[in-house]
């Protein structure tokens, strides 16, 4: 071949490559939100391709299928905004389920109820969108086989039981300092309720807030906030510490790749603390995401659907854990035990048990926050503090527990009861909201916005497409639409008009609302979603002195046994601010890993006989 011919040959083959290196891309970019399509490419002379959609948590959930009356051969989930670690879980799992069981009645996934409900439901959708009835896969799913369980024994130098904020920070920090890790999780994804964080992490005297030339956060400050605002019931020493190591514990964020670098005021507290990522992201995501990485950069054993059931002790020393997964029973030696299992505000016998009102509450929480770190460990004679502790949010919808966050309100949102009224400074601290809404007339409220609020703020939007939001073009439209009887409707449209006029003057005379009011509600249509107090924070837990060490019942550190996060109490006493539950997993879970890593080194020691 001509050396002409070799080069145009080289061209073409190059520009072939480069095209096809393109496909690739843009096909890799397209399919960034769609599954692989599961199932069968043999498919009957009768089926027909639909498509189907319905709300998830983020957005719409659209589903392709392939299926005749008989049969759905083949489904892929084609476009979706669920959350990367928790929805895509669902969004990877449900169809090869429904595909094999031919069958709409699969369990959800644990954790991903509301998006497995969605896929659900699209795939209903599409088929009668082709005249196929569903009903004909709403059939029993037959019970697994039941594994025969092998035992499996495994050794680490230190056992972390909950792979949330908590668990992470601790886990990464004990590897940090050489140790050799296992971290438990019994949720099919890493993240706890640490993952529902939406503000940020209170720090106080932060390099970040001297940069931004914020110079009046300091520890004091922080400390005395969370002690007034937790009605003086926290333990002061937890609290110092909280305070004293945030800074420390920001700095060490940036250290592995999580830099908050914004700060803003958090409700109630006198300055601010409230530490952000850079694009206002929400916070929880956001470090469980950058934990979770730095997790698998460090080779942790993050072991998903792998429940501890059990502290092994020695001597009244901790040395393991009992766990199980589908098909192993597994005994974890360890020279130190580290409890990051969460709060229990999913265990409505536990709390009901504290609290009798809150048997029937909605939660904000995860369906994994059951309380058995607390549990296990008072199982080996920890003992716990200010158990029925247990927070409300005051803007949770009733359906499903969704919660509006504060930031709707900060944006100018109100809240109004049945009677068209408001009845609270709508921004006054949790506890005051979700008490003054308890004593309204018929159980619930509204939270009221306006079509420039939803603009704004972008969090709005999933609301209105999951169809929890009322609208009507003018006030009276939306009092009618939210079912407001007689009177109600003009009390309403007094309130708004005023609350317009109060903003114009920069004063909330009826009830001293001073933030959250640089714009009015007077943007048509208008919204409202129906609300209640929701359980939102178990601040009781597993006793704990500042070295993160597990104290007995008698008073005593019980050695080799350390807990963080939310499986703890002391830290925000009888009212937890926003913002603290992020500095509490970051803060604790390090000192945790440290303490836990630090017994190791020394417990190469056996217990003592
Ligand atoms: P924190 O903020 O304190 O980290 P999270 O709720 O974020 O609390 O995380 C606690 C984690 O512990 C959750 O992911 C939860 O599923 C997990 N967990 C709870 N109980 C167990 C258990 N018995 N075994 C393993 N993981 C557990």
């Amino acid at each position: 071949m001509g050396k002409q011919k070799k080069e145009r040959l080289h061209d073409i083959i190059g520009i072939a490559c480069g095209v096809f290196l393109l496909i690739v891309l843009v096909a890799s970019i397209i399919s960034a939100n769609t599954t692989k399509t599961v199932g069968d490419a043999n498919v009957s002379a009768d089926a027909v391709t639909l498509t189907g959609s319905a709300p998830g948590r983020n957005g719409p959930v659209d589903v392709e299928i392939v299926a005749d009356a008989e049969k759905i051969y083949q489904i892929s989930v084609t476009n979706h905004e669920e959350t990367e670690g928790i929805g895509t879980v669902a969004v990877e799992k449900l169809p090869v389920a429904i595909y094999e069981n031919q069958s709409l009645e699969v369990d959800a996934i644990a954790g991903a109820t509301i998006t497995s409900d969605a896929i659900k439901a699209a795939v209903v959708n599409a088929l009668e969108s082709g005249g196929l009835d569903p009903a004909v896969f709403q059939r029993a799913v037959s019970a697994a086989e039941p594994v025969e369980k092998t035992d499996v024994e495994l050794d680490c130098d230190v056992v972390v039981v909950g792979a949330g904020g908590a668990g992470l920070t601790a886990s990464v920090l004990a590897t940090q300092q050489g140790e050799d890790v296992i971290l438990l999780e019994k949720m099919p994804f890493v993240g706890g309720n640490s993952l529902r964080a939406e503000g940020g992490m209170n720090a106080a005297d932060t390099k970040v807030e001297a940069e931004l030339g914020i110079t009046d956060s300091t520890v004091e400050n922080f400390v005395d906030d969370t002690m007034r605002l937790g009605h003086d019931l926290a333990n002061r020493e937890l609290v110092q510490t909280l305070a004293e190591n945030s800074a420390e514990a920001v700095d060490w964020l940036f250290s592995i790749d999580a830099p908050l670098t914004k700060v803003v005021a958090t409700g109630g507290t006198t300055h601010k603390y409230l530490h952000k990522p850079e694009d206002g992201a929400p916070v929880g995501e956001y470090l469980v995401e950058k934990l979770k990485a730095q997790a698998e950069k460090l080779g942790i054993d993050v072991r998903v659907n792998t429940k501890a059931t059990e502290i092994l002790m020695e001597n009244g020393q901790a040395v393991g854990v009992k766990a199980e997964d589908a098909e192993h029973n597994y005994i974890i030696h360890a020279k130190s035990v580290v409890i990051t299992a969460g709060g229990f505000g999913s265990n409505f016998e536990l709390m009901a048990s504290y609290d009798p009102s809150l048997a029937n509450a909605v939660t904000t929480n995860h369906a994994g926050a059951t309380g058995d770190g607390i549990k296990m460990a008072q199982a080996v004679g920890a003992d716990t503090v200010d158990m029925e502790q247990i927070q409300l949010h005051p803007t949770v919808i009733q359906q499903d527990g969704t919660l509006v966050s504060e930031s709707v309100r900060s944006h100018g949102a109100i809240i109004v009861n049945t009677e068209g009224k408001r009845f609270v400074n709508d921004l006054a601290g949790r506890d005051v909201v979700s008490q003054a809404e308890l004593k309204q007339p018929d159980g619930y409220c509204f939270i009221i916005f306006d079509q420039h609020l939803y603009d704004e703020v972008e969090l709005t939007h999933k609301f209105v497409e999951r169809g929890f939001a009322i609208t009507g073009k003018t006030y009276e439209e939306l009092a009618q639409n939210m079912g407001l009887k007689g009177e109600a409707v003009q009390n309403f449209v007094n309130t708004m008009t005023t609350w317009n006029e109060s903003v114009a003057k920069g004063e909330d005379a009826e009830w001293g609302r001073n933030n959250g009011m640089d714009d009015d509600l007077s943007t048509a249509p208008f919204y409202a979603i129906k609300i209640a107090p929701g359980i939102h924070h178990t601040m009781g837990g597993i006793k704990i002195n500042s070295n993160a060490e597990v104290i007995s019942t008698e008073g005593n550190v019980i050695p080799g046994l350390f807990a963080a996060g939310e499986t703890t109490g002391g830290i925000h006493g009888g009212n937890r601010v926003g913002g603290n539950a992020v500095c509490d997993f970051i803060v604790f879970g390090r000192i945790a890993g440290q303490s836990a890593a630090d017994f190791a080194k020394s417990a190469a020691v056996k217990p003592a006989a």
